[in-house]
């Protein structure tokens, strides 16, 4: 393992730097990506953002969003990049196989590599760890790697500070989870002051959606919620030919579980998709209730205790009848 003044050293000089995250990147990890990146720049290094797949459309408005390269689209480029990377940053994500087919490449590559992250049970592929998951954000460990560990406070310009709020902001459910401790307050508010327009950011992200996926959030919440009250539990299921009704593109149900959770009681909440590969699991729980064991045991996923996802390659009914049959294990901790 590097300590911080080799790494210092390192950044000294001008470097090929690659910088990754996960597979359908999220505002934290693209936010934290992309606020890293404009911060490089500055320094003089040779920076490109990979991500492993396409993202939303909402965040497509990020300061050099047009500066990030999508893996699927560019594998022949993005492979000399990551082979010749003299650093890596993977960035929100802690096990290789998170980036697909990045991940044997990213292994392969001589660079050193920079995990900074806030997930439970890291990997062992990195040569330096910023890693901490009582941040709510990776963003959040981001400013810290540039305020406090590089001592560069002065280089979180407005695009640095645009792209840290946006990821704070998104993984912190708009500074209202339990992550959000008063340090995050001033984080944000230094961000702020740094030039981060706070409102505009939050509309966005927030209110630049498409009509369709505004009735398909209609038809899902009329149509396709089931409240099981004897566990307190709420499933969405969504199939695949809804989504083609919908029109819905990337990051179109982001955020779709989070309504099941509203409900006064309910403590687990599922959001079940039809993809084209394979079915998709996302759970939101609240309070101690382990919503990334259910992912880790039964759905060969991972995740935060109360945000977490899985897939599996079963149809969208027996994924559905997998997670309601999982639920009397859990049945004490549901009720309590
Ligand atoms: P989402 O439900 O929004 O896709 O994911 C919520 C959280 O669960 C993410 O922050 C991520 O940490 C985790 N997660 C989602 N899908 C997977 C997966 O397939 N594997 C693992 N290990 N974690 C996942
Ligand atoms: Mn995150």
């Amino acid at each position: 393992m590097l300590e911080i003044t080799q790494l210092k050293e390192i950044l000294a000089q001008p470097k090929r730097i690659v910088i990754t995250t996960h597979h359908k990147p999220d505002g934290d990890a693209l936010g934290s990506s992309l606020g890293l990146y404009n911060y490089l720049v500055q320094k003089g290094h040779h920076v490109h953002v990979i991500s492993p797949t396409d993202y939303p459309y909402f965040l497509q408005w990020l300061p050099n969003n047009p500066e990030v390269l999508i893996f699927t689209e560019k594998q022949e480029e993005s492979k000399k990049l990551i082979a010749e990377a003299e650093l890596i940053f993977c960035l929100d994500f802690n096990s290789l196989s998170r980036i697909n087919d990045m991940g044997p490449l990213v292994k392969e590559s001589a660079a050193k590599k920079v995990m900074i992250d806030h997930h439970l049970e890291p990997e062992d592929f990195d040569d330096y760890r910023l890693w901490s998951i009582n941040a709510c954000a990776t963003a959040q460990l981001v400013y810290d790697f540039i305020a406090n560990k590089m001592q560069d406070k002065g280089l979180i310009n407005k695009d640095v500070a645009t792209c840290l709020y946006t990821g704070i902001m998104t993984d912190s459910g708009s500074f209202k989870f339990p992550t959000t401790t008063a340090e995050v307050h001033y984080i944000i508010g230094d961000l702020i002051a740094c030039g981060a327009e706070n409102s505009k950011i939050h509309q966005l992200v927030y209110d630049n959606f498409s009509e369709s996926r505004l009735r398909f959030l209609g038809n899902a919440l009329l149509n396709k919620l089931e409240v099981l009250p004897e566990y307190n539990t709420a499933i969405i299921s969504i199939s695949g030919k809804e989504l083609q009704e919908y029109s819905i593109v990337t990051g179109d149900t982001e955020g779709l579980v989070n309504y099941a959770l509203t409900i006064n009681g309910i403590k687990l909440a599922a959001l079940i998709v039809e993809r084209p590969d394979r079915v998709k699991l996302s759970l939101r729980s609240t309070g101690e209730f382990p919503a990334n064991e259910i992912c880790k045991k039964y759905f060969d996923g991972g995740g935060h205790r109360n945000a977490a996802g899985g897939h599996s390659e079963q149809t969208l009914n027996e994924v559905i009848l997998k997670f309601k049959s999982i639920l009397p294990e859990y049945k004490n901790l549901l009720i309590s």
